[in-house]
């Protein structure tokens, strides 16, 4: 399905006198380009199902682990600048595959450094029937509520969990992050949470049980899961001519992880994707 974004949605009804009213009603879409790193089209790990990511251009913070350093800049390439109607028509040629619980995950860099863009793709994802899902470190722009008014799912990545840790990992401020965390208390929207642990950095028991404690606050938290550091957007420093901050650092297995990970999901969540599990263990 396609939305012409500059006519009114018209329908007819027939009143009781079997006359017909048409009505109309304007799709309040506004043309607003937005700037889309890439697509992937067959994604499986960012949220259910099989789901197309749109990475967005452009993020405020610098973590020290960050894999896309290639997307920090907002206007910059391999970034096109796309308009939410085009890029629903790139989305609706997948759509095949989201089945029952498969479909969108706006990603980056930062997502919600475009929230115009962002909002208004939402919007048409939610009016052509696909699960939307924003994948995010909560550090953004614009009006969050109208932004989560047509998101079905939160991939918060949650940075640290004190203001020292969030600056230290990020670079940044943890306040904006705060912000974003009660707007999804506000909005009721379920949450994903995701953690990158770095030897040295965000590992180890006393971490970890600080983590378990935070995520205990936190509402709607469906599930949780703990991101091995890896070394694989290494190249991308180099390439960009970029100091890599955690340099020696060595890559973690996920199965190290996998006690702790058990543990956050039996202590930190609140039974409300049980469905979605029992569905992926089949
Ligand atoms: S928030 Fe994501 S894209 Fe931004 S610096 Fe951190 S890891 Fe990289």
């Amino acid at each position: 399905m396609e939305y012409d974004t500059n006519k009114p949605t018209v329908w007819a009804k027939k009143g009781p006198d079997r006359r017909l009213f048409f009505f109309a009603k304007e799709v309040s879409c506004q043309v607003t380009e937005g700037w889309v790193h890439s697509l992937e089209s067959m994604g499986l790990v960012d949220g259910p199902g099989i789901r197309t990511v749109v990475f967005l251009q452009g993020c405020a913070l610098r973590c020290q682990y960050c894999h896309n350093p290639d997307t920090w800049q907002r206007e910059s390439t391999p970034a096109q600048p796309m308009t939410p109607a085009q890029l629903l028509r790139r989305l609706e040629r997948f759509r095949p595959y989201y089945g029952e619980q498969g479909g969108v995950t706006f990603s980056g860099g930062e997502p919600l450094l475009q929230p115009d863009f962002l909002r208004e793709s939402l919007k048409l994802c939610r009016r052509a029937g696909i699960h939307t899902c924003l994948d995010t470190a909560g550090r953004g722009l614009g009006d969050y509520g109208e932004i989560l008014a047509y998101t079905d799912l939160v991939l918060l990545d949650v940075k640290h969990y004190t203001s020292e840790g969030f600056r230290q990992v990020t670079g940044g401020d943890m306040e904006p992050f705060l912000r974003f965390v009660e707007a999804v208390r506000q909005a009721k929207v379920p949450l994903w949470v995701r953690h990158v642990v770095v030897p040295g950095l965000t590992d180890g028991e006393e971490h970890l049980e600080g983590l378990e404690e935070y995520l205990r606050t936190l509402p709607r938290v469906e599930r949780v899961e703990l991101l091995p550091y890896h070394t694989l957007g290494v190249h991308k420093y180099e390439a960009l001519g970029i100091p890599y901050p955690l340099e020696g650092v060595s890559a973690m297995e996920k199965e190290v992880l996998r006690p702790w990970e058990d543990r956050l999901n039996r202590h930190c969540t609140q039974g409300l994707d049980k469905e979605r599990k029992r569905k992926d263990e089949h």
